[in-house]
C-alpha cells in the first residue's frame, strides 16, 4: 500500500461506532469528521482506500429547470406586445382623422 502524499491511497476508510456505516473520506479532511449517515460516531479508522475509476466514454447531463416563471413572463410580454400594437393602431387612426 502506498501511503505517501499524492500516492494512490487518497482516502481513509472508517467505520461508525454508532451505526456501523462505513465512511470513506479524503485523507486531508478527516479531523473532527462525524458519520455521514447518522451524524454521530466516533469513526474508527479501518485503513486507507482507493477509488476504482470506471472508464468514461460518454457523459450525460440532465438538467431539470422550472420554466413556469419564464413562461409566465413570456406570456406577459406577448400581451404587452398586443397592447402596444393596438395602441399604435389607435393612435394612427386618430392621427388620420385629425
Ligand atoms: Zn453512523
Amino acid at each position: 500500500m502506498r501511503k505517501g502524499q499524492g500516492g494512490t491511497a487518497d482516502y481513509l476508510v472508517a467505520s461508525c461506532a454508532n451505526c456501523g456505516m462505513i465512511n470513506i473520506m479524503p485523507r486531508g479532511r478527516t479531523d473532527g469528521q462525524q458519520c455521514a449517515d447518522c451524524g454521530g460516531g466516533p469513526l474508527i479508522l479501518l485503513g486507507f482506500g482507493i477509488l476504482h475509476k470506471e472508464p468514461c466514454s460518454s457523459l450525460q447531463v440532465q438538467i431539470e429547470a422550472d420554466t413556469r416563471d419564464i413562461d409566465r413572463a413570456m406570456a406577459k410580454v406577448k400581451e404587452l406586445q398586443v397592447e402596444l400594437e393596438n395602441t399604435s393602431r389607435m393612435m394612427q387612426e386618430i392621427g388620420e382623422k385629425l
